[in-house]
């Protein structure tokens, strides 16, 4: 059991909301193991020397300025928001979210220009600051700190920047969306004196383990049966993150070949493969992948 003590290195995560199941999920993949409860303030990892922090997402990016942690999980809408003194590692792949300008679905405003002198409800004022000034743009901007969504409605402000995903919020508000400012999904930052003392080895060692499952996402291992004359046409249709296995088969003139396929080109990587002559693909998901 690892000790509370202040060699152990310090992550904070969102104790409760759209991002806590997710990146609980994402850390146990990476092989470290917790208990966590809602009442729960930290954990601490049994086979890592790791203490996990829960915390209001909003307070991450100062946390990890301060050193109070080593380590946070938020959304990148977080940092850009707050734009702490810290350092970016990792982009997580989950947690994806845009901010936008909406307006209400029978406004006459039709695009950004339309905004000036207008008022803009946002729980983002420096994001939307940002926004404006980069445009040229003069708006009033009012910080509100939850349902931005229902101010036009109730007459505080003509358009909102707000974040979305689906969509689903803005349209049961009647709200059209304008343009997109930016966007966000889960990202691993750290406390920039972390990265450079006696932590970075600890750091890194996390690092790898978390790249690990990140890249064990994007690719599939793929296992067929193929006449050992199509095995060049094989190695030129797959592009390779290791070079394939190849085994002799029982059936003669026949191989096996193990191989990996990215996510991205998977199926029309598996149609070439089938069009050159492969039998009897077999697709296996991969845990982990160390590079
Ligand atoms: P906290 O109590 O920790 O301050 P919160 O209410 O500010 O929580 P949540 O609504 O739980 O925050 O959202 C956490 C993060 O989830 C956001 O900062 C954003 O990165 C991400 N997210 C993904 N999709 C959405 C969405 N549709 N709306 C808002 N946030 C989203
Ligand atoms: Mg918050």
């Amino acid at each position: 059991m690892a000790e509370l003590n202040s060699r152990n290195i310090k992550l904070a995560v969102q104790k409760e909301g759209r991002l806590t199941a997710e990146t609980l999920e994402f850390l146990r993949n990476s092989g470290l193991q917790f208990e966590s409860y809602k009442q729960k303030l930290f954990s601490l990892c049994r086979n890592f020397p790791l203490e996990i922090l829960y915390v209001r997402d909003d307070d991450i990016p100062d946390y990890v300025e301060k050193g109070i942690v080593d380590l946070g999980i938020v959304g990148l809408n977080i940092l850009n928001e707050k734009k702490p003194k810290a350092k970016k590692l990792l982009s997580l792949n989950y947690g994806f979210c845009s901010l936008v300008i909406a307006v209400p679905k029978e406004s006459n405003i039709n695009s950004i220009k339309d905004l000036k002198g207008k008022t803009i409800a946002t729980s983002y004022p420096q994001s939307s600051k940002d926004y404006f000034k980069k445009n040229g743009i003069s708006v009033e901007l009012v910080e509100i700190s939850g349902s931005v969504e229902i101010t036009p409605a109730l007459g505080i402000a003509q358009a909102i920047v707000d974040l979305t995903s689906s969509g689903s919020t803005m349209a049961l508000n009647d709200l059209k969306l304008l343009t997109k400012i930016y966007d966000s999904e889960s990202v691993l930052v750290a406390n920039e004196a972390s990265l450079t003392n006696g932590r970075k080895v600890l750091i890194d060692k996390l690092l790898t383990r978390f790249n690990g499952v990140l890249a064990a996402k994007n690719y599939k291992y793929v296992m067929m049966n193929a006449p050992v004359e199509i095995l060049p046409n094989v190695i030129k249709i797959v592009p390779g993150l290791k070079s394939p296995t190849v085994a002799p088969l029982a059936k003669k003139g026949w191989i096996s070949i193990q191989t990996v396929i990215k996510e991205d080109v998977f199926w029309e990587t598996i149609e070439k493969l089938k069009e050159a002559g492969a039998q009897g693909i077999i697709i296996l998901p991969i845990e982990k992948i160390i590079i």
